[in-house]
């Protein structure tokens, strides 16, 4: 038997009835990585001393006869924005070159407190700008299904690794789609919670008010698992909703799984002639087996979604220009040194970050600087206003919203590179997502004509994330899409 292969649930009960230990399953997952690792580049660093010797404190504590948490023994990824203390933390970008965590986020906290073991940090694109996971400033990582293509970004290292099986889950961080795109394009389950219900304590900020951490899985079940373990009120993030720890269901009955009586809304403007034909015909079909199984399909007009590209693209650059004043080359990472304060702070900024950062740092304080605010950030909140409300009165109407996750299937690395609107492109589905703040999920739905993953998008009200998980199940159950391998990579 692989362990390797098998869900998160499934090593969870072979831990627990002690078939295996911690310590075997850290090892045959780190054997994995350095196996397979080379020809994906999914990881940033891997933890091998540390992980195994958690793993050995937590089996000598069962044996002791402690109750084993809900992730215990079970080894993740995170993204390389998350702190990890004593894990370096580069958001992969040259500024943040040699710096080290000094403290563990929350959600860190929360897997650590729930016996999970963090193994390691997955490459990005540089502090999340991108969708293709080329701008980080270390590696390239390759799509498990053909290695030759991109996996998504920004959180494709994770994604790629979920998708190898190199871990049983990995989180990501989605401030525009970076959890729902990759897995998508890597054929496995993503979920961006709503806004605040995931604590943002210890991820470096990018776009301060629609970042979220949310898990990467195999399936729906492991999904709803760990979102159980990361979700619930934080104190040391602002944003944080005061909600209770979201409860998994952990009944496995048919009423869990299934959209008899839902009604699926399906926007027009999700399904026009810019979505590529593969993925549109995936999607169709997809909603017909559903409304097969009993959904009510109904149609629906979100007529803002034409504006949310250019609104996201002046809301996200505007506070990621703020956020990332902090790294002048004094107080964390890179320093080139100068002889005077700002010379030293022009010549950081220059050496360390990429051509994509420097590109929306500028953008950013253009769309702030005085003069300006009112005619593109103060335009562009009345225009995300108007898009949550939108989302608003649709469900009224309807429990979920069903589309395609990306309008695009995985393309070849570097065809997009040159061209940001290209790239940009690539965000029109998941962006309206962040800028309502609601919850959205994509998970495996069909491959396209060269055999690459296409994913279906499910998105749901603010909160609503045990309806989108139940559409989820449902479909999951239908086709069993997450139980497929990338094949090239195996070969
Ligand atoms: N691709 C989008 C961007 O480049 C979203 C990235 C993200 O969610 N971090 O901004």
């Amino acid at each position: 038997m692989d362990l390797c292969l098998l869900p998160a649930r499934k090593l969870k009960e072979l831990l627990l009835n002690g078939e295996i230990s911690a310590r075997e399953l850290v090892d045959a997952f780190l054997a994995r990585i350095r196996e397979l690792d080379g020809k994906l580049g999914a990881f940033l660093h891997v933890d091998e001393d540390g992980a195994r010797q958690r793993a050995r404190e937590l089996d000598v504590a069962k044996a002791k006869g402690q109750a084993p948490g809900p992730l215990f023994g079970l080894p993740i990824a995170l993204k390389d924005n998350i702190s990890v203390q004593g894990w370096p933390l580069r958001c992969a970008s040259k500024i943040l070159d040699g710096y080290t965590a000094s403290y563990d986020a929350t959600v860190v906290q929360r897997i650590k407190g729930a016996g999970g073991i963090p193994i390691g940090s997955c490459n990005m694109d540089e502090f999340g700008f991108g969708s293709s996971t080329e701008h980080s400033a270390y590696q390239e990582t390759r799509n498990p299904w053909q290695l030759d293509r991109i996996p998504g970004g920004s959180s494709g290292g994770s994604a790629a690794a979920v998708a190898a099986r190199m871990v049983p889950f990995a989180l990501g961080s989605d401030t525009g789609g970076s959890i729902r795109q990759p897995a998508a394009l890597c054929g496995v389950s993503g979920l961006k919670p709503s806004y605040g219900r995931v604590s943002r304590f210890g991820l470096v900020a990018f776009g301060s008010s629609l970042d979220q951490i949310g898990p990467i899985c195999h399936d729906v079940e492991d999904m709803e698992f760990l979102f159980e373990v990361l979700s619930g009120k934080d104190v040391r993030d602002a944003t944080s909703l005061d909600e209770p720890r979201y409860a998994c269901w952990t009944r496995e009955g048919e009423e869990h799984a299934t959209v008899r009586g839902m009604r699926i809304g399906v926007p027009a403007e999700y399904l026009s002639e810019e979505i590529d034909a593969d993925v549109t015909a995936s999607v169709k079909a997809a909603l017909a087996k559903l409304e097969a199984e009993g959904a009510t399909l109904v149609e629906v007009s979100l007529p803002m979604t034409q504006y949310a590209i250019p609104c996201y693209y002046l809301i996200a650059t505007s506070e990621a220009s703020s956020n990332l004043a902090r790294f002048d080359g004094i107080r964390y990472g890179k320093r080139v040194r100068a002889d005077k304060l700002r010379d030293l702070y022009l010549a950081t900024r220059e050496q360390g970050f990429g051509a994509e950062a420097k590109r929306r740092i500028l953008l950013g304080a253009f769309c702030l600087s005085a003069g300006y605010y009112d005619a593109y950030y103060h335009r562009a909140s009345k225009v995300r206003a108007a898009i949550q409300k939108e989302f608003e009165d649709v469900f009224q109407d309807v429990d979920v919203i069903c589309g395609p996750t990306s309008p695009v299937p995985p393309y070849r690395i570097g065809e997009r590179i040159e061209d940001p609107l290209a790239m940009y492109f690539c965000d029109l589905l998941t962006i309206p997502a962040n800028l309502a703040g609601i919850p959205a999920l994509s998970i495996p739905c069909g491959k396209d004509r060269d055999g690459m993953p296409i994913g279906l998008q499910i998105q749901g009200p603010k909160l609503g994330e045990a309806k989108i998980f139940r559409a989820a199940r449902c479909w999951q159950r239908l086709v069993s899409l997450h139980e497929e391998l990338p094949t090239e990579l195996l070969a």
